[in-house]
């Protein structure tokens, strides 16, 4: 709708604020389905964004509470109700499951799903769980995109298929370190008891490069 909007005052604003946005009335995850209409075959495409709710996680990553999710949605008018299908985009971030690393990724999710008008068959013949409803005029995608999205959020995130996660020695990012990264495996206690009684050093493959100084 490019029509000028009544919410502009005369000053001009160098911004352009989605004004419509911050008013609470207009929640960009309902949909007014007066446009839409009855009538079987009728169609209307949604292409906008919409703050994410602060629950769309699990316990290593999720979407950021606010932050735009993009929905490219086309819905159809069928004989029970609105078809829904298309793609969710969602920003994701947490954390590597095995190094920690933060990962930063957006997930594009392919949606189809009916919404049954109040009254339809469908309606009367599923349960409130089984199949969405529509809420009079309105379409709340907000349920199915949060389902769709925490769904398709991986347990165990990885910030490469490949990740070799962490040393076990020092705790150190191992795909940040050089191949042949390795901890000589000299025990202290040995080596000072080495040093006291004058035995050669008897740890294979450690050669012996303690400063101690010798007293005659
Ligand atoms: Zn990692
Ligand atoms: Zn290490």
């Amino acid at each position: 709708m490019s029509a000028a909007s009544p919410l502009r005052s005369g000053a001009a604003s160098p911004g352009h604020r989605p004004q419509d946005a911050r008013r609470p009335a207009a929640n960009p995850w309902r949909v007014d389905l007066r446009e839409l209409g009855r009538r079987a075959g009728s169609m209307q495409e949604i292409d906008r964004s919409a703050p994410a709710p602060d629950d769309w996680r699990v316990e290593l990553i999720g979407v950021p509470a606010g932050t735009e999710v993009h929905l490219r949605l086309r819905l159809e008018s069928v004989m029970e109700g609105v078809l829904v299908s298309g793609e969710i985009d969602a920003p994701v971030t947490g954390s590597c499951a095995r190094c920690l690393e933060p990962i930063e990724d957006t997930l594009s999710l392919d949606v189809q799903e009916l919404y049954a008008y109040e009254g339809s068959t469908t309606e009367a013949t599923s349960e409130e769980d089984e199949v969405r409803r529509i809420e009079g005029d309105y379409l709340d995608l907000e349920p199915l995109a949060r389902d769709t999205v925490v769904l398709a959020l991986p347990l165990a995130p990885v910030c490469t298929d490949d990740c070799a996660g962490l040393c076990s020695d020092c705790g150190q990012r191992l795909d940040d370190l050089p191949a042949d990264h390795a901890h000589e495996v000299v025990d202290a206690r040995w080596a000072g008891l080495a040093a006291k009684f004058g035995t050669p050093s008897s740890s294979p493959g450690a050669p012996g490069e303690s400063p101690t100084t010798e007293e005659n």
